[in-house]
């Protein structure tokens, strides 16, 4: 066998190919128009006579050589590619830990309190949270100068005519009473905006949920039973309810709501500050001015609100002394929330 044909032969057998570029490059040198095979056969004729017939033999050979080997590289090209593509599991992997999300407390407590009044009829409204002076002030009996009107307390969008971020959602019950009917039973729950230093007990942003009950013949007597009704079904038969008089504009007569500590029972604790009662909110009956804004003949008709921070109702529930975890998305926070619904 020639030198040159033992060398090609050495080549074919040792080629290789990693992508389609290389595959051509094989095919042009040993198939192509004017391979190397064809250098070869043009050689026949300074073979000597007596060698030639081996020498075809041998070229013959080398050409089979050369379209088995082309073969092969086309097969293991498309094996790499198929190994590429295809993502094989790894069986003996450990399994990834099964994270179930979990409800946060806040929409929890709102849930449970929608729940415990819509037991006694109440439905649930919601509105705007940017909101105009009329629906979050005026209608709601706000003198000029109040104080709550101020820049401190309330962030506004727009000044003359105002127009602010909602600071409580008592402007979703103004928008009730103007499209709505007596009888009305109706709860607010959302989020409200106040202009306040963020620290552990308060936030510029936080979640109320209010009440209104409209209807001849209301009486302090009906507040008084649904808070207390309420106060038991949310934090155990043995709460206590205690109302102190306050003032607010839309309300006359207004009280704050407290209830008996649920962490000492009244015994006193540090939660309570040692006097066994916490406050969970404001109520009162519905000044008549108010009825009339918005189109309820306050002769007939007759209603109490209330209202309470779902923030604080939490922190009481589940003991939770900063406010600011609720906002902070801390998981390590939220994962103990997982057995909520
Ligand atoms: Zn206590």
């Amino acid at each position: 066998m020639s030198a040159n044909i033992q060398a090609i032969k050495e080549e074919i057998e040792n080629y290789k190919v990693s992508n389609e570029e290389e595959l051509e490059q094989y095919r042009l040198r040993f198939i192509g128009r004017k391979n190397i095979l064809g250098d070869l056969f043009a050689e026949m004729k300074n073979v000597p006579a007596e060698e030639r017939k081996a020498y075809g033999q041998q070229i013959n050979e080398l050409k089979d050589a050369v379209t088995t080997k082309f073969q092969e590289l086309i097969q293991s090209l498309e094996n790499l590619k198929g190994d590429a593509q295809e993502d094989h599991p790894d069986l003996t992997l450990p399994s990834r830990p099964d994270t179930v999300g979990a409800i946060h407390p806040l929409s929890a407590t709102r849930a449970e309190i929608i729940r415990i009044f819509e037991r006694i009829g109440f439905n649930v409204s919601e509105g705007p949270e940017i909101e105009d002076d009329w629906h979050n002030f005026s209608a709601l009996n706000f003198p000029e100068n109040h104080p709550a009107r101020e820049m401190q307390d309330t962030f506004f969008v727009e000044k003359k005519p105002d127009i602010a971020l909602r600071t409580h959602t008592s402007s979703v019950q103004v928008r009730v009473m103007e499209n709505q009917k007596p009888p009305i039973r109706t709860l607010s729950p959302g989020r409200v905006y106040r202009n306040e230093a963020i620290s552990a007990r308060a936030h510029c942003v936080f979640h109320q949920v209010e009440g209104l009950f409209v209807d001849e013949g209301v009486s302090f007597a009906d507040l008084k039973q649904t808070l207390y009704y309420f106060a038991k079904e949310l934090f155990g038969k043995q709460t206590k309810v205690r109302f102190r008089p306050s003032y607010f504009p839309f309300t006359e007569p207004s009280a704050e709501m407290d209830i008996t500590c649920n962490i000492c029972g009244g015994e006193g604790c540090n939660i309570c500050k040692y006097s066994g009662w916490v406050e969970i909110g404001g109520a009162g009956m519905v000044d008549p001015n108010v009825l009339d804004n918005c189109g309820i003949d306050s002769k007939k008709y007759s209603g109490f609100a209330f209202g309470m921070g779902i923030e604080r109702i939490t922190m009481l529930k589940y003991q939770i002394r900063d406010l600011r975890l609720f906002t902070e998305n801390d998981v390590r926070f939220l994962r103990q929330f997982t057995s909520l619904s």
